[in-house]
């Protein structure tokens, strides 16, 4: 793992949340991005070397909708940049990690993806994501 990419947080509106979060970190959202296999809206902030990801949820049944109807919004995951998203699975999964999806997913801002479920993980969901080249 090279670094921590971004940190992705839950939220029910973009409305409310892209203004609030421009004003705390006092830096514009530089961009919003729909990923429709996954049901969910994303925004991204970017402070020094770490993104921050909002997600919202297209549809009431999406996977961010049913996240905060159980926990509430707030800090959904961290994002760890790896180099070789392949490999480094196929070493999370000899630890004995439990991934979440077998192959590598597309996910937004150009990255191919992979997320830990958090029953293997302290309950920390944890994504994998590696820069398309
Ligand atoms: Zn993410």
């Amino acid at each position: 793992m090279l670094k921590v990419e971004h940190i992705g947080i839950a939220v029910k509106s973009f409305e409310e949340a892209i203004p609030l979060f421009e004003k705390l970190l006092d830096t514009p959202c530089y961009k919003t991005e729909t990923v429709v296999s996954e049901n969910v809206n994303t925004a991204f902030f970017k402070k020094g070397e770490t993104k921050i990801e909002l997600l919202e949820s297209i549809d009431p049944s999406g996977v961010i909708a049913r996240y905060i109807e159980k926990k509430g919004e707030g800090m959904h995951h961290i994002a760890f940049e790896v180099e070789e998203i392949e490999a480094e699975m196929e070493r999370l999964k000899k630890e004995g990690f439990i991934l979440l999806n077998e192959k590598p997913k597309t996910g937004a801002d150009n990255k191919l993806v992979c997320f830990l479920h958090p029953k293997s993980t302290n309950s920390v969901l944890i994504e994998l994501c590696q820069e398309i080249k």
